[in-house]
């Protein structure tokens, strides 16, 4: 899809008038002063750029962006030990890795250097950091402020320090950089249907659900539609979600860009293209029994730029919020607006499964999902009355064109009070989703709290789910769980968390509610699993004790499948102690675990949502936990996967033949996942020392802190030489499909370099 964009791009830039147009298109903080970070253990930044671009873009490409010769680029890669040939993946030119890509030059280069090496123009980029899932909130809010890059001839001390960088790289072995299974090689797996008999007949009379929804392991969040090769959409990968029980995937969509200009309401001319791949979806899924439904967040905010385009749209304009105005939906005009778009879509996708909402959060959309009390128009309605309203214009729409789609309505964000009040002015035929997990206290270290979303380790219902669902059906709705299932923001590195048993006590737990569909994730966890398998399996009467230990008997053998099921019940026990709390998963450091540099000098910039960035901002990490408490959690979840690990190595010494691979991908994972914790408690403790190192002026304080930091780094630099060999084998490790890489082998070998950079700076203070 990248080389489509790019040869458009080309078309476009022929054309004068557009070209002028696309220059003035302000990106996202582009007017920004923050100083980037220097990365100083790199000789100078034109090595860094070199180092982490050098297995993801094509030297000539880099050599354009730096305006020199690709001889330069050459020999600033050898001279740090990377190997003379590059080995670039496809995909890195497609949208499937342009975020990774994106991110590691987010510190080096200026905007107009970025898209040259994205092959980007600035419209598409503007589109995708609003809204590829919160892209530019993952990137910090901020665009570092940074010259732009020129080739510099290298100095004697440039070449010295880069020298020290080979040999760095050379001390972690001449495999260090290699990928055994090269990055996107899992998703290749699924590119040939296999032709094994599907499982599916023999489970189908022992449904428990009539719903089960997952988003697509591969898909591009942003505008998934338009991938004219489906490549996102692998009919194995349709055949293995049928094997595990799977009848849904859900996508994300925005409206305005489904369908046609409408008067003064917005549309797009691309529309026709994503209707098309749209039905193209719906098709090929529902070979292998499965429905498509769109995640639907609407009407979506739009700024000034829209409602002073045309006189009459300032009629429909709610409240500000930063550069977005609400779209409000006490205006009847609205309301048609979507009931219309709705219909228009579910008319020209014959199949199309349904939509689910969320009316209350996450994009800017109508007044009411911020605060209605600023609108003149929304402020004399009643909070319940205007949810339920943008609900039903949406199930208006929808079920004038297909009366058996479903409308699923989240409760996501809403007002815990309003819930009922809300639930009851539904239309009857509209489903109704709560969080399963919601609300569930906890305690964790002494500290006690509730969970908000996202959680494996604490084991749902919860009783905000529990009231709303007994809401529900008193008003004659159908109930959905939202669960997790494989993995969640408490962890996703790997695409299935060996904690079986949380699983399976959340299955037997739901098996006793009256629940008639599951959305097993969010955007994360989409991958065909034994974690799956288990959830679906799971018959009402079983206990989750006998279930786990069937799955591993029947997956792994008599013999091995006794240890991975004790292996499961010991990373189940660990996970419990995870450090819960939605600021901590949302930015802590531990997805990106060890490839996350050490920064000996504080970075001046807050951690970014998600994946971004963790840097090294403590406060945000621990949350709700002191921090002593917060790195206690992170050791003991990790010793419990430590346990987990000495069984599966027992496992695969006892696995025979056809169950070798799947005992030692459990291995891997688990292993991933203890390194992941255990880092998160050694940068903990690192930080900890060096801000007390910073702030002191006691020399015995300040030689207790310098031997703590270096003890951290010493662990630190273990944990990268026992990361490198899982991250090289699986090219499943350290992906997730919103955020794509979390990191590259590179970043580890980076992360190692910065700690040594550490160690060293350590040591000139003794
Ligand atoms: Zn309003």
């Amino acid at each position: 899809m990248r080389k489509f964009f790019f040869v458009l791009s080309l078309l476009f830039a022929l054309s004068f008038d557009i070209f002028a147009q696309q220059t003035t298109v302000a990106l996202h903080g582009e007017d920004g002063r923050k100083e980037a970070i220097e990365y100083d253990y790199f000789p100078h930044r034109e090595y860094a750029f070199v180092w982490r671009n050098w297995s993801v873009v094509d030297k000539h490409r880099l050599a354009e962006v730096m305006q020199t010769k690709v001889e330069n680029i050459e020999s600033l890669a050898e001279s740090m030990g990377l190997p003379r040939k590059q080995t670039i993946e496809p995909e890195w030119t497609t949208t499937r890795g342009y975020i990774t890509i994106l991110k590691r030059n987010w510190h080096l280069l200026p905007y107009d250097q970025l898209l040259q090496l994205l092959g980007m123009d600035r419209q598409e980029l503007k589109f995708r950091l609003t809204e590829d899932d919160f892209l530019y909130q993952k990137l910090g809010y901020v665009k570092p402020w940074c010259q732009p890059l020129r080739y510099e001839t290298p100095t004697a001390q440039m070449k010295e320090r880069a020298a020290y960088i080979a040999e760095l790289l050379s001390s972690l072995g001449k495999n260090a950089l290699k990928c055994e299974e090269p990055r996107f090689d899992f998703m290749r797996e699924f590119e040939v249907v296999k032709r094994e008999k599907s499982k599916q007949e023999t489970s189908s009379s022992d449904d428990n659900f009539e719903l089960k929804m997952i988003f697509p392991y591969f898909t591009d969040f942003g505008d998934p539609l338009l991938d004219k090769s489906m490549s996102s959409y692998p009919e194995e990968y349709f055949r293995q979600l049928q094997q595990v029980g799977v009848n849904g995937i859900w996508l994300h969509s925005v409206l305005r860009m489904m369908v046609e200009p409408d008067g003064l309401f917005p549309g797009d001319s691309r529309a026709k293209e994503r209707i098309e791949g749209l039905n193209r979806l719906v098709q090929r899924a529902a070979k292998y029994g499965v429905k498509v439904y769109l995640y639907v967040n609407e009407p979506r905010g739009m700024d000034d730029e829209f409602f002073n385009e045309m006189e009459g749209r300032k009629a429909f304009r709610g409240p500000k919020v930063r550069d977005l105005y609400a779209f409000c939906t006490s205006r009847p005009e609205v309301q048609e607006w979507l009931s219309r778009s709705m219909e228009s879509v579910f008319r020209q996708v014959e199949g199309l499964g349904g939509v689910f909402t969320i009316t209350a959060s996450e994009n800017y959309t109508s007044c009411v999902s911020r605060n209605h009390l600023d609108c003149p128009h929304c402020r004399d309605h009643e909070y319940a009355e205007l949810i339920a309203n943008v609900n039903k214009a949406i199930e208006e729409g929808v079920h004038r064109a297909d009366p058996d789609a479903k409308v699923i309505v989240w409760d996501w964000q809403w007002r815990d009070s309003e819930c009922e009040a809300i639930i009851r002015q539904l239309p009857k035929n509209c489903w109704f989703m709560s969080v399963s997990e919601w609300s569930k206290p906890f305690e964790k270290g002494g500290v006690k709290s509730a969970v908000g979303e996202y959680s494996i380790s604490n084991v749902g219902p919860g009783p905000r789910a529990l009231r709303n669902w007994a809401a529900a059906r008193a008003a004659g709705l159908k109930c959905v769980a939202k669960v997790a299932v494989n993995c969640t923001w408490e962890m996703a590195v790997v695409p299935q968390l060996p904690v079986v048993d949380l699983v399976a006590r959340h299955a037997e737990n739901l098996s006793k509610q009256d629940v008639n569909g599951v959305m097993l994730s969010w955007s994360l966890g989409g991958y065909p699993s034994e974690n799956l398998k288990l959830f679906q399996s799971f018959k009402k009467g079983m206990s989750a004790d006998q279930a786990v230990e069937e799955l591993a008997n029947t997956e792994y053998g008599d013999k091995a499948g006794r240890y991975v099921r004790e292996a499961w019940r010991a990373c189940s026990d660990g996970f419990e102690e995870f450090p819960y709390h939605i600021t901590t998963l949302y930015h802590g450091p531990h997805h990106t675990g060890p490839s996350n540099p050490f920064y000996v000098r504080p970075t001046g910039y807050k951690s970014s949502m998600v994946y971004g960035f963790p840097y090294d901002e403590l406060k945000s990490w621990r949350s709700i936990y002191p921090m002593d408490v917060w790195i206690s959690q992170m050791d003991k979840a990790a010793a419990g996967f430590e346990k987990g690990v000495k069984l599966l190595r027992e496992a695969v010494a006892v696995a025979k033949g056809k169950y070798r691979e799947g005992v030692e991908t459990q291995l891997n994972r688990a292993e991933a996942v203890r390194i992941h914790l255990k880092s998160s408690a050694v940068q903990g403790r690192f930080y900890v020392a060096r801000d007390r190192y910073l702030a002191s002026s006691d020399e015995a304080e300040k030689a207790e802190c310098l031997a703590t930091m270096r003890q951290a780094c010493y662990d630190e630099q273990q944990l990268i030489k026992d990361m490198l060999p899982l991250l090289s084998h699986d090219s499943s490790i350290a992906y997730e499909s919103a955020n794509q890489y979390f990191y590259l082998p590179c970043d580890l070998v980076e992360a190692y370099i910065s700690v040594d950079h550490s160690l060293r700076w350590i040591e000139s203070r003794q």
